[in-house]
């Protein structure tokens, strides 16, 4: 009794002190550090600031300027760009920012119907959805496509918008160990036998859900396998396309185009223009039935306001720019250019010494770092050199496989590489020193 007493106490008092230093740390200037430009290739981010809302202090006016390692701006449209923001200017002064209205209402605009057949086109698929916001995206529409007496079988390291849309569905849930298709066709076939006619089986509906980029781990999606298993078992497959669309695939058509799949066997290619296209919101391609389904149950497309038309214009001339259709070749550029910059920077990386997780091709390059403790060092001391990076931890990754995420972009320059690996490698010898978690000010 007392032995299992005090291993009580010793659990109790563990969690209770992770829970603290989790909070302490998240409270740490190492997030949400304010930043006072585009997210380009380079950003003034504030030099100190406080995240502790305990605390008086905010933030100070100056800033600094940093090369910017940690931004989803994969080909370089979340700066002003010579195109695109001409036409977003204008359609400010059209629009308005706000629609003030749902799609059903008075906020469907011409911008808005065109963006829908554009992105249908894009990706390969009969019809398209927009939706104001990509989290939104997933967690309102998995509930609208799936619910009671169906099954969602989902990857372990799909994001949060996925988890939380699945557990909102009233669906049942089974998780499939990360990025592995046998393990897929092991939790499917304790389901239903190979091939069984969808009408004999003990659910309504099977959608298996993965993403074509990790965000978390740079890694591309075993599509073609994963693909072959939900054909054998005859299941629906939803695509999240955040960190792919746009970022890979000769023609920026993301990991179908890359990995060789034809878009007609994934049934749901969702994705967000948060990322390469430098705007916001969220889309779905899928069947026209799909499609008319959702946007006659869907309570975010009924209810809630429609894209900001210029958000819709940035998507729109960004697309155009990427399929060459403004006249120029930069966008073909800019694809041959995010490719080259993310494998010389994975390569020199893995030279350097670093554990850097992902794939070749990737834009996301996640590097380890395992101590929590010394993640806000790490990230001040990329600051203090002049480098912007995103560090994570625990909740978004298990507790001791912190990590710093490089993002790299079409927009940085060789020079602005090599200047990142420089700072990299010389923190890189420090980083064992590193132990604190105060917050600094
Ligand atoms: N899906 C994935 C895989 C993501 O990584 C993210 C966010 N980075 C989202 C959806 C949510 O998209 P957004 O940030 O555009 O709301």
């Amino acid at each position: 009794t007392a032995v299992t007493t005090l291993l009580s106490f010793g659990v109790i008092f563990g969690f209770g002190y992770l829970r603290d230093f989790f909070r302490r740390m998240l409270r740490s200037d190492c997030f949400g550090r304010p930043i006072v430009s585009a997210p380009g290739a380079w950003i003034d981010v504030v030099e100190r600031y406080s995240n502790d809302s305990n605390k008086t202090f905010h933030c100070t006016a100056r800033t600094s300027k940093c090369l910017n390692l940690g931004s989803y701006n994969y080909l370089g449209f979340a700066a002003a760009d010579e195109y695109c923001t001409p036409q977003v200017i204008q359609s400010l002064k059209r629009y308005s920012a706000s629609t003030c209205s749902a799609r059903v209402d008075g906020g469907n605009t011409k911008l808005h119907v065109e963006l829908e057949e554009m992105v249908a086109r894009f990706v390969g698929k009969p019809a398209a959805i927009l939706f104001g916001m990509g989290y939104a995206t997933n967690s309102a529409i998995i509930p609208a496509l799936i619910g009671k007496g169906g099954l969602i079988i989902s990857d372990a390291f799909n994001h949060n918008s996925i988890v939380n849309g699945a557990r909102g569905s009233g669906a049942s849930i089974q998780v499939f160990q990360h990025n592995n298709p046998k393990h897929l066709e092991d939790v499917l076939r304790e389901q239903i036998a190979a091939g069984q006619p969808r009408i004999n089986r003990p659910w309504k509906k099977i959608i298996v859900i993965v993403e074509g980029i990790y965000s978390m781990e740079g890694e591309l999606c075993k599509l073609p396998e994963i693909i072959a298993v939900c054909k054998k078992y005859k299941v629906y497959t939803y695509v999240d396309e955040a960190h792919s669309i746009g970022a890979v695939g000769k023609t920026g058509r993301g990991v179908c185009e890359l990995l060789g799949v034809d878009p007609a066997d994934v049934d749901i290619m969702m994705g967000t223009f948060t990322k390469s296209f430098g705007s916001y919101g969220g889309y779905i391609a899928a069947s026209k039935e799909i499609i008319c389904h959702l946007k006659h149950t869907c309570p975010a497309h009924i209810y809630a306001t429609s894209m900001s038309p210029p958000a819709v214009q940035q998507v729109i001339s960004a697309i155009k720019v990427i399929l060459g259709e403004d006249g120029s070749n930069r966008g073909a550029k800019k694809l041959a250019q995010i490719r080259e910059n993310s494998n010389f920077f994975r390569s020199e990386l893995q030279k350097m010494g670093f554990e850097v997780l992902g794939d070749n091709d990737s834009p996301v390059m996640p590097i380890m770092l395992y101590n929590p403790a010394k993640i806000p060092a790490f990230s001040r001391e990329c600051l203090r050199q002049h480098v912007a990076v995103v560090v994570v931890a625990f909740p978004a990754t298990p507790l001791l496989l912190c990590r710093a995420r490089i993002c790299i972009s079409a927009s940085h320059s060789r020079e602005d590489l090599v200047k990142g690996l420089e700072v990299k490698s010389c923190i890189f010898v420090n980083v064992t020193k590193f132990t604190s978690v105060e917050i600094h000010m």
